[in-house]
């Protein structure tokens, strides 16, 4: 087995996954989804030229001079509530009431705020004046909306691959889109491996083990936008495992994951079973926590195997599963992004490239990392108190304190 990095094992990985199928789903059902196309604009918006304040539309040039002391007098020709178009012009010394969003009406060129003219605005259902004194001078222009000012028509808006957000959505509705095309979530097929596990609600007899992976991953994975379905716990013996994969088909997944049961142990069946259906690497990674990772496919269906011990699976999950199922969705959703922190103490690591569990806190405007005790693979509660994973990169043994490193925010 030849020792390869965290970056070529993810490559390997990712070049082997195809993005699942797309389809039109509703507007309303899109938060989340990731784009399968580009989305352009098929109008303009706004689509008139409207108003951005609650005001009075003028002409500019009426307005020259105007002051508290010396206001301009303007007669209110017509009143123009948003969702109608006004059909009156505004000649000269002529003004409109006009309501944000409202359109421009022709011959007006600027609107005046009602907060600089004489007009009791607070009074709700207040009919438009007869006159209006003005008492600030308006630039041409000045509080309207251009039409196409936001968006120019056939403007892309959105790419493919992005995933949609709720700005997202409320764009794609102001541009008629009642449905758009996405990509299929992924389905994931989950299942934990071991005669010591036992169920949440099981008593805990000596010898046994909840299941913390079952509950750990599945919200991973649904954190990564994948539908997950959990299969059980699957015992240390062949037909048990080969019982809960061949589920995993007749379920039509498109990524099987297991926890546990892919060492060298004596009852580590899932590589041979995975191995009878199928093929399965066994890469021996530069990584901390790390046993050999084991991604292969059952029947065509990609299979990947976490180590048993909750923390590996978890970082196993986030640095080889996560970005697998984000290339199955379609989503171009770039790295991870890394935050650069202060250590707070001195770290040894043993040179490969390791995730350590650590506080980040804002110190004084730094962000400053400690590590949260015991660091061994199988003490969850120290991922629990952690908010971060520090990434020491290969090559490093030690580091000093203030030392800068890159840390991923959980
Ligand atoms: P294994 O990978 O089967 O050698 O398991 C390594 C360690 O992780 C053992 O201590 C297991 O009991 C533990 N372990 C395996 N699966 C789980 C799980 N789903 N939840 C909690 N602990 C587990
Ligand atoms: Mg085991």
């Amino acid at each position: 087995m030849t020792l390869i990095s965290v970056d070529e094992a993810r490559q390997r990985i990712l070049d082997s996954l195809p993005p699942v199928n797309t389809l039109d789903l509703p507007l309303r059902t899109c938060m989340g989804r990731v784009l399968a196309g580009d989305i352009r604009a098929g109008v303009e918006l706004p689509s008139f030229d409207n108003s951005g304040m609650d005001g009075f539309a003028v002409r500019a040039a009426d307005t020259l001079g105007a002051s508290p002391a010396s206001p301009r007098t303007l007669r209110v020709v017509a009143d123009i509530p948003a969702g109608t178009m006004p059909q009156q012009p505004i000649g000269p010394g002529e003004a409109a009431r006009i309501m944000t969003g409202a359109p421009i009406p022709p011959g007006a060129d600027a609107v005046v705020p009602v907060e600089d003219t004489d007009f009791n605005y607070r009074l709700a259902g207040e009919p438009a004046p007869q006159n209006v004194n003005v008492f600030q001078p308006v630039k041409p222009g000045r509080n309207i909306r251009l039409r196409g000012s936001d968006v120019a028509l056939g403007q892309v808006v959105m790419q493919s691959g992005q995933r949609l957000r709720a700005q997202d959505l409320g764009l794609l509705s102001m541009l008629g889109f009642a449905s758009v095309p996405v990509y299929r979530q992924p389905r994931m097929a989950l299942f934990s491996g071991g005669d010591e596990l036992i169920l949440v609600d099981e008593p805990l007899v000596p010898g046994k083990v909840r299941d913390a992976n079952a509950y750990t991953l599945t919200a991973l994975a649904q954190s990564a936008g994948a539908e997950v379905i959990f299969l059980g716990i699957a015992a240390d013996a062949r037909e048990s495992v080969q019982n809960v994969l061949e589920r995993a088909v007749e379920q039509q997944v498109d990524l099987i994951v297991s926890s546990a049961g892919v060492s060298v142990g004596a009852f580590d069946f899932v590589k041979e079973v995975v191995e009878s259906r199928g093929h399965l690497n066994f890469w021996k990674v530069n990584m901390r926590p790390g046993k050999p990772l084991t991604f292969g496919a059952y029947r065509d269906i990609p299979f990947f195997g976490l180590p048993g011990n909750p923390v590996s699976a978890f970082i196993g999950f986030e640095v080889f599963v996560r970005p697998a199922i984000e290339r199955l969705s379609g989503c171009r959703c770039g790295a991870r992004p890394i935050q650069k922190v202060l250590l707070d103490e001195a770290i040894e690591s043993d040179g490969r490239e390791s995730y350590l569990r650590a506080v980040v806190s804002d110190v004084n405007g730094q962000l400053r990392a400690r590590l949260t005790g015991h660091q061994g693979s199988g003490n969850l509660l120290s991922l629990v108190q952690a908010n971060a994973l520090l990434i020491i990169p290969s090559g490093v043994k030690s580091l000093p304190p203030g030392a800068s490193v890159d840390a991923w925010l959980l």
